[in-house]
């Protein structure tokens, strides 16, 4: 290091705090880069990539971006999950002697940064902090940097349970200390790209007081502290802006594992991963970004608390009794800004005289929503009205302080309105004055000159000048004016008298921008009073907005409120599939009942692939979810106990491509429904065994179905293939069989989606292999070998002789219609007969029905290629 210039040495000290972020050394006007983060920027960013002598032995590779660009890359560099900390020059470069002194001023992190690409108006972007207690359970506080929510939480279900409440807040970075397990940063690293900070200091500072008064709990404490730590320390300024951070026990919601989320799409479609297509984009009618986000945190925690449910439930009803007065309501909170992220940027200092237009039309909305409010003669909206204030004093001093139209930059004046300040409106009226007064002398000197195109004008280098055209200069008598300037066909002017008023201008305009700029400064410190009181108003005016949103979506859907019962009934009458309901287009939905109460704790679904059974169980969890909410249900009747936890095991593609096996995902989502679920649960169980072969599965489908019945009592619906299944109900007493109903209708299975008492007749699997055309022989073989099955049933493994090679090409050739007759007397028959010769040899009992799938598949490409 010593042969390294003193600068390259103080980059190097300053790298060494900051190994995990690209480090922007400022240098006059650019941030560099240097050694691998040059080498590693270059390539992200696509910028150039040089080198600079250091001292060293080999040049060093160098790459940089001008400073009032580099917003842009820094973006680009947090999207995709890396850290930058800035390094500025902190002492004037022209009085020190030697290396300029730098600091780092900010670390921004993919989860705190406060704008730009990533940033989703209806997201929250949160960061985390984790710890370990003594007692095994384990702290989880979380915050939004541009919203200052902080939550809090201790978690007993070990770092499974941290994994999935991580996964489901869609935390952006983790801050842990360096005493967790390897195993779980990796799982957060790899599988949910999750950006990991260390940071060990969880002391408890002074300024953390405001925001820690309401946790009690000393380990809470200091998992909260450990995330400011990381916060005051990474962005360097006070966060006035930060709330009151709230505590939470997850059993005060509806549990729902990340993974059964997932499967129920209720954020996200599990294939796209996008918002479209999931519950949360059928339901979304939020009018502001507040309330989108509301609208997430509320379907990401359903409630189990009856009277709250029944609070927000009878909202919606006066909200849909009230047609007018809702639309009304809709049009005030559309003019209304996104008040917590407005606060935000107050508390950082980067809010401009716009955005404190935005938030004066905001304000100014709320007489309305306070008026509108009060018209629905319902206790519960009363009290919401109640604790609306509209900060009024801050609404005026905006009204009184800042023009209609700002510009963007605050440096520039044109911002602070006539009649704010005695001392601007005197410049103002100086150089006001001088102008008119120049207006008035240009209007004089055309009179005596006699020159009409006089003119008087303005330019930064020469101020005020009498301009003339060179064919009117004969006109002008000579010395009238100082010549200062010639143009190619114009003269300019001077007067004394002119220069005199320009300077009282000038001067004037001078101050009224300093003054301005000042003023705003002022305002804005004003403003930062009133954080706590906005925040209180986003959050009520977030929650009427997702209310509405509740009611808005009832009424156009046909929803209906439900009720609910503590005797573990549910009552579903014309239920249906919320988001397929809606995207299906020509066919109309068929709607479907649920019945279950204590004889009919696990109804077992059976019907042919594709009938409707996984749409039927999840409408059956997604009505759950949505009446916990406090929204109505897409049904025409509905009566619901209030679970406390719903589990899922639904097949999903992309298991496969999180690597794990999915027989094994499976295996470990339905433990971890058996272990946690209660009597009170919700489980959805669909076609669980699939994954392995036909025994097995089948055997493990029983075994499970068992254990939920005798010793968890929870409501299940269990779809199933396995047709054999269907005697349980004989065995179980809470079992009941329900099918969706198919109809045969000349040979072909109509789908009628139709759920309806008792088994069904057959599995319909060979109907269906017939729809995807499958050669006629292969289709009546799989008859015979199905009636064979039928037959051995009870024995203890059905023995089927495998058909005999030479039969088929002697005895069957009748039935060999999809052959060509010419060609199986011919040269080409041998190639169909390797295909019959793998059929015969194929151990269909061992198969499950995804293997033969396959194998069909593989055999009509086959035959289809010829
Ligand atoms: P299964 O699980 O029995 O194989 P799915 O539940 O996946 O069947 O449903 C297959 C398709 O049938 C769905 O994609 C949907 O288009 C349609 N479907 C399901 N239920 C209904 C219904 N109640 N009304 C109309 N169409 C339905
Ligand atoms: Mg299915």
């Amino acid at each position: 290091m010593a042969t390294y210039t003193p600068m390259i040495q103080q980059y190097l000290t300053i790298k060494a705090d900051y190994q995990d972020a690209f480090l922007f050394f400022r240098l006059g006007d650019f941030y560099e880069m240097f050694f691998d983060d040059a080498l590693k920027a270059s390539q992200e960013l696509e910028i150039t990539l040089t080198s600079r002598d250091g001292g060293g032995v080999d040049r060093i590779p160098m790459c940089g971006v001008p400073y009032h660009s580099a917003a842009g890359y820094i973006e680009t560099l947090i999207e995709r999950g890396y850290k930058v900390a800035i390094c500025e020059q902190v002492e004037d470069p022209k009085q020190t002697k030697g290396v300029v002194k730098r600091e780092v001023v900010q670390l921004i992190t993919p989860g705190t940064i406060m704008q730009g690409k990533g940033i989703e108006d209806k997201e929250n972007n949160f960061i985390a902090s984790i710890s370990l207690f003594d007692n095994g359970s384990i702290g989880l506080a979380y915050n939004d940097l541009s919203t200052g929510e902080n939550k809090v939480t201790a978690l007993t279900g070990g770092f499974n349970e941290v994994v999935n409440e991580l996964a489901s807040i869609g935390a952006k970075e983790v801050v842990v200390g360096d005493n967790l397990p390897d195993s779980f940063i990796t799982e957060l690293k790899e599988r949910f790209s999750m950006v990991i900070s260390i940071e060990n200091n969880d002391n408890v500072m002074d300024r953390f007081s405001p925001i820690l008064s309401k946790i009690h709990d000393d380990s809470l404490i200091r998992t909260m502290s450990r995330l400011l730590n990381y916060l005051f320390k990474t962005q360097n300024r006070s966060l006035d802006h930060l709330q009151e951070a709230t505590t939470y026990e997850s059993n005060q919601f509806l549990k729902i594992d990340y993974h059964s989320k997932r499967n129920l799409e209720i954020t996200e479609t599990i294939r796209t991963k996008g918002r479209k297509g999931s519950l949360l984009w059928l339901l979304d009618e939020t009018k502001t970004a507040m309330g989108g986000r509301m609208l997430k945190s509320w379907m990401d925690k359903p409630l189990v608390n009856l009277r709250e449910i029944e609070r927000r439930q009878s909202i919606v009803e006066s909200l849909i009794a009230h047609y007018f007065e809702r639309q009304d309501l809709r049009e005030a909170l559309q003019n209304v800004y996104d008040l917590e992220r407005l606060a935000g940027r107050v508390a950082f200092g980067n809010v401009n005289a716009r955005d404190l237009m935005q938030l004066k039309k905001s304000l100014l909305q709320v007489p309305y929503l306070i008026e509108n409010l009060r018209l629905y003669d319902n206790p519960n909206v009363s009290e919401l009205v109640e604790v609306i204030d509209p900060c009024v004093e801050l609404t005026d001093l905006l009204e009184n302080a800042i023009v209609d139209n700002p510009p963007l930059s605050i440096k520039d004046g044109s911002i602070i309105r006539d009649g704010f300040n005695k001392e601007l409106d005197q410049y103002r009226d100086a150089s006001r004055n001088g102008k008119t007064w120049i207006a008035a002398l240009e209007q004089q000197e055309r009179e005596r000159t006699g020159i009409k195109s006089l003119k008087i004008g303005y330019n930064r280098i020469f101020g005020y000048y009498i301009e003339i055209t060179r064919a009117n200069l004969g006109n002008l008598e000579e010395g009238r004016y100082e010549r200062k300037q010639t143009l190619s066909n114009a003269e300019r002017f001077i007067t004394p008298e002119l220069k005199e008023k320009e300077t009282l201008i000038l001067q004037a305009e001078e101050k009224i921008v300093d003054l301005e700029y000042q003023l705003f400064l002022t305002i804005r410190e004003e403003v930062k009073g009133y954080i706590p009181r906005l925040q209180r108003l986003a959050r009520t005016i977030s929650e009427i907005d997702v209310l509405q949103c509740f009611a808005t979506i009832s009424e156009t859907r046909k929803y209906v409120k439900p009720t609910f019962t503590d005797d573990r009934t549910i009552f579903i009458e014309e239920g249906r599939h919320p988001v397929v309901e809606k995207v299906m287009k020509s066919q109309e939905y068929v709607p479907n009942d649920c019945y279950m109460d204590s004889e009919r704790d696990i109804l077992l679904i059976t019907g042919p692939n594709m009938s409707g059974k996984s749409t039927f169980m999840r409408q059956v969890a997604l009505t759950a979810i949505l009446a916990q909410s406090g929204c109505f249900v897409p049904a025409t009747r509905a009566v619901l106990p209030v679970f406390d936890q719903i589990f899922t095991r639904i097949g999903a593609a992309d298991d496969l491509i999180a690597g794990q096996s999915t027989f094994m995902v499976e295996m470990l989502e339905a433990k971890n429904a058996i272990i946690h679920a209660t009597k009170d649960s919700l489980i959805l169980f669909d076609e669980i065994g699939r994954g392995t072969s036909t025994y097995d599965g089948m055997a493990l489908a029983q075994a499970i179905i068992e254990y939920i019945h005798q010793n968890i009592g929870a409501k299940t619906l269990f779809s199933t293939h396995y047709h054999e299944l269907t005697d349980l109900e004989i065995k179980l007493e809470r079992v009941h069989n329900i099918h969706v109903s198919a109809v045969e209708q000349n040979g072909t299975v109509v789908f009628l989606h139709k759920i309806k008492d008792g088994p069904a007749d057959q599995s319909y699997g060979i109907h269906v292999a017939q729809l995807a055309e499958l050669p006629d022989s292969l289709i009546i073989r799989a008859k015979e070998i199905l009636i064979q099955l039928e037959q051995s049933e009870g024995k203890e493994k059905p023995n089927i002789p495998a058909i005999e090679s030479n039969s088929i090409t002697k005895e069957d050739q009748s039935q060999l219609s999809f052959f060509d007759q010419e060609k199986i007397q011919g040269n080409e028959t041998k190639h169909e007969k390797k295909i019959l010769q793998e059929l015969i040899k194929l151990n269909i009992v061992e198969m499950t029905p995804m293997d033969a799938m396959n194998t069909l598949y593989k055999i009509q490409k086959e035959l289809k290629s010829r």
